[in-house]
Protein backbone atom coordinates (compact mmCIF):
# COMPACT_ATOMS: atom_id res chain seq x y z
CA UNK A 1 0.00 0.00 0.00
CA UNK A 2 1.08 3.54 -0.95
CA UNK A 3 1.69 6.23 1.75
CA UNK A 4 -0.17 9.11 1.28
CA UNK A 5 -2.80 7.95 -1.17
CA UNK A 6 -6.08 10.07 -1.17
CA UNK A 7 -9.20 9.29 0.53
CA UNK A 8 -12.48 8.89 -1.48
CA UNK A 9 -15.71 9.51 -0.08
CA UNK A 10 -18.04 8.80 -3.02
CA UNK A 11 -21.56 10.35 -3.34
CA UNK A 12 -24.43 7.83 -3.46
CA UNK A 13 -25.10 8.09 -7.67
CA UNK A 14 -21.22 6.89 -7.78
CA UNK A 15 -21.78 3.19 -6.37
CA UNK A 16 -19.80 1.44 -8.82
CA UNK A 17 -17.47 4.23 -9.49
CA UNK A 18 -16.31 3.53 -5.39
CA UNK A 19 -16.19 0.21 -5.88
CA UNK A 20 -13.57 0.48 -8.83
CA UNK A 21 -11.70 2.65 -6.69
CA UNK A 22 -11.54 -0.34 -3.99
CA UNK A 23 -10.08 -2.82 -6.84
CA UNK A 24 -7.61 -0.32 -6.99
CA UNK A 25 -6.70 -0.30 -3.96
CA UNK A 26 -8.43 3.22 -2.24
CA UNK A 27 -9.99 3.74 0.67
CA UNK A 28 -13.52 4.93 -0.54
CA UNK A 29 -16.20 5.60 1.06
CA UNK A 30 -20.19 5.27 -0.57
CA UNK A 31 -22.09 7.74 1.10
CA UNK A 32 -25.60 5.95 0.43
CA UNK A 33 -28.42 7.38 2.38
CA UNK A 34 -26.87 10.52 3.97
CA UNK A 35 -27.44 14.20 3.69
CA UNK A 36 -25.81 16.66 2.18
CA UNK A 37 -24.28 17.84 5.94
CA UNK A 38 -23.99 14.45 6.79
CA UNK A 39 -21.68 13.69 3.55
CA UNK A 40 -19.69 17.03 4.06
CA UNK A 41 -19.16 16.90 7.35
CA UNK A 42 -17.82 12.94 7.31
CA UNK A 43 -15.37 13.96 4.55
CA UNK A 44 -14.36 16.80 6.21
CA UNK A 45 -13.38 14.85 9.68
CA UNK A 46 -11.68 12.04 7.83
CA UNK A 47 -9.96 14.38 5.24
CA UNK A 48 -11.76 12.91 2.11
CA UNK A 49 -11.98 14.08 -1.35
CA UNK A 50 -16.11 14.03 -2.36
CA UNK A 51 -16.57 12.77 -6.01
CA UNK A 52 -19.87 14.00 -6.32
CA UNK A 53 -21.94 14.85 -9.35
CA UNK A 54 -23.81 17.50 -7.48
CA UNK A 55 -22.01 20.41 -8.46
CA UNK A 56 -23.40 22.23 -5.37
CA UNK A 57 -22.28 19.90 -3.42
CA UNK A 58 -18.51 19.41 -4.64
CA UNK A 59 -18.64 23.65 -4.55
CA UNK A 60 -19.42 23.08 -0.74
CA UNK A 61 -15.86 20.83 -0.37
CA UNK A 62 -13.75 23.85 -2.32
CA UNK A 63 -10.42 22.40 -2.96
CA UNK A 64 -11.95 18.83 -2.06
CA UNK A 65 -14.26 18.18 -3.78
CA UNK A 66 -14.83 17.15 -7.27
CA UNK A 67 -17.31 17.47 -9.80
CA UNK A 68 -17.79 14.04 -11.75
CA UNK A 69 -18.53 15.51 -15.48
CA UNK A 70 -19.84 11.98 -16.84
CA UNK A 71 -22.38 9.56 -15.77
CA UNK A 72 -20.52 6.68 -17.53
CA UNK A 73 -18.37 4.74 -15.68
CA UNK A 74 -15.50 4.76 -18.00
CA UNK A 75 -15.30 8.53 -18.30
CA UNK A 76 -15.47 9.01 -14.40
CA UNK A 77 -12.64 6.95 -13.64
CA UNK A 78 -10.50 8.38 -16.30
CA UNK A 79 -11.16 11.95 -14.92
CA UNK A 80 -10.57 10.75 -11.29
CA UNK A 81 -7.38 8.96 -12.58
CA UNK A 82 -6.33 11.98 -14.23
CA UNK A 83 -7.09 14.55 -11.83
CA UNK A 84 -5.33 12.36 -8.61
CA UNK A 85 -2.93 11.04 -10.35
CA UNK A 86 -4.14 7.50 -9.10
CA UNK A 87 -1.58 4.51 -9.26
CA UNK A 88 -3.60 1.38 -8.60
CA UNK A 89 -2.68 -1.21 -6.52
CA UNK A 90 -1.23 -4.64 -8.99
CA UNK A 91 -2.81 -7.04 -6.36
CA UNK A 92 -6.63 -7.57 -4.02
CA UNK A 93 -5.73 -4.89 -1.39
CA UNK A 94 -9.38 -3.72 -1.03
CA UNK A 95 -13.07 -5.11 0.12
CA UNK A 96 -15.21 -3.88 -2.81
CA UNK A 97 -18.29 -4.70 -1.38
CA UNK A 98 -17.12 -3.42 2.39
CA UNK A 99 -14.27 -0.66 1.72
CA UNK A 100 -12.20 -2.83 4.31
CA UNK A 101 -8.52 -3.99 3.88
CA UNK A 102 -7.51 -7.72 2.99
CA UNK A 103 -4.68 -9.30 4.39
CA UNK A 104 -3.28 -12.48 3.39
CA UNK A 105 -4.93 -15.82 4.48
CA UNK A 106 -3.41 -18.94 5.04
CA UNK A 107 -4.33 -21.61 2.64
CA UNK A 108 -5.34 -24.15 4.88
CA UNK A 109 -7.86 -22.14 6.26
CA UNK A 110 -9.23 -20.97 3.01
CA UNK A 111 -9.92 -24.86 2.19
CA UNK A 112 -12.92 -24.98 3.85
CA UNK A 113 -14.19 -21.62 3.06
CA UNK A 114 -14.24 -21.59 -0.93
CA UNK A 115 -15.60 -24.16 -3.30
CA UNK A 116 -13.49 -26.62 -4.26
CA UNK A 117 -12.33 -26.05 -7.80
CA UNK A 118 -11.40 -22.56 -6.79
CA UNK A 119 -9.13 -24.78 -4.06
CA UNK A 120 -7.67 -26.42 -6.38
CA UNK A 121 -6.92 -23.94 -8.79
CA UNK A 122 -5.66 -21.08 -6.60
CA UNK A 123 -2.67 -20.70 -4.14
CA UNK A 124 -3.44 -17.41 -2.74
CA UNK A 125 -6.35 -16.16 -0.81
CA UNK A 126 -7.41 -12.73 0.97
CA UNK A 127 -9.63 -12.17 4.10
CA UNK A 128 -11.52 -8.88 4.26
CA UNK A 129 -10.21 -8.00 7.43
CA UNK A 130 -13.70 -5.59 8.11
CA UNK A 131 -16.23 -8.42 7.01
CA UNK A 132 -14.34 -11.36 6.14
CA UNK A 133 -15.08 -11.82 2.49
CA UNK A 134 -12.76 -13.89 0.65
CA UNK A 135 -11.30 -13.04 -2.76
CA UNK A 136 -8.75 -14.99 -4.95
CA UNK A 137 -7.01 -14.32 -8.50
CA UNK A 138 -9.76 -15.65 -10.90
CA UNK A 139 -10.93 -15.01 -14.73
CA UNK A 140 -12.29 -12.24 -12.92
CA UNK A 141 -9.00 -10.58 -11.69
CA UNK A 142 -7.49 -11.00 -15.09
CA UNK A 143 -11.02 -9.44 -16.29
CA UNK A 144 -10.83 -6.48 -14.64
CA UNK A 145 -6.83 -5.82 -14.85
CA UNK A 146 -7.61 -5.95 -18.57
CA UNK A 147 -10.37 -3.20 -18.18
CA UNK A 148 -7.99 -1.06 -15.69
CA UNK A 149 -5.51 -1.35 -18.53
CA UNK A 150 -7.47 -0.43 -20.91
CA UNK A 151 -8.50 2.41 -18.82
CA UNK A 152 -4.93 3.70 -17.60
CA UNK A 153 -4.69 7.61 -18.99
CA UNK A 154 -0.98 6.72 -18.73
CA UNK A 155 -0.90 4.12 -21.20
CA UNK A 156 -1.45 6.50 -24.20
CA UNK A 157 1.04 9.31 -23.09
ZN1 LIG B 1 -15.31 -6.43 3.43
Amino acid sequence: MQPNRPKFAVDEMLGTLARWLRIMGYDATYEKGRTDDEIVDGANADGRILLTRDKELSARMGERGSHVASDQLEEQLRQVWRDFNLRPDQDLTRCTICNGELEPMPVEEAKDKVPEGVFLLNQEFFRCRSCGKIYWHGTHWLNIKKRLADLDPNQSL
